[in-house]
């Protein structure tokens, strides 16, 4: 593991911080696992992400609505997208300075200070 990675899961985990902090909660990163996806189980309280997230080509910003996303549904306990679960992790989102315009589920593009910080460039 590099000291670009470590830099990388220690945004995560503070970011993780802060929403319990926010929610009151006490949400759990449990792993960080060599899979294409993250994985939250939400009657458990904890969730896991992907290796992957922290290799480089992504921005930080990218790392936080990751982070987000997992922890909302450990939040609100639900595996769905819903449009409450899209009004609670945006909002969230934002707290970070960060804008999400949504493609279905997922982010189409994060904005953060009004430019493009992430966007996707396949289905996923
Ligand atoms: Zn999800």
């Amino acid at each position: 593991m590099t000291e670009k990675m470590g830099e990388r899961m220690e945004v995560a985990k503070i970011t993780l911080e802060l929403l319990n902090e926010k929610h009151k909660s006490n949400v759990v990163l449990k792993r960080i696992s060599h899979s294409t996806r993250g994985m939250a189980r939400f009657r458990q309280q904890y969730f896991s992400l992907p290796d992957y997230l922290f290799s480089g080509n992504y921005p930080e910003q990218y790392i936080i609505y990751y982070t987000i996303h997992e922890y909302t549904h450990c939040l609100l306990m639900m595996g769905t997208h819903n449009p409450f679960f899209k009004s609670k992790e945006s909002s969230d989102l934002k707290e970070f300075g960060i804008e999400i315009e949504y493609a279905r589920a997922y982010p189409k593009r994060l904005y953060a200070n009004g430019e493009i910080v992430y966007e996707r460039t396949r289905k996923s």
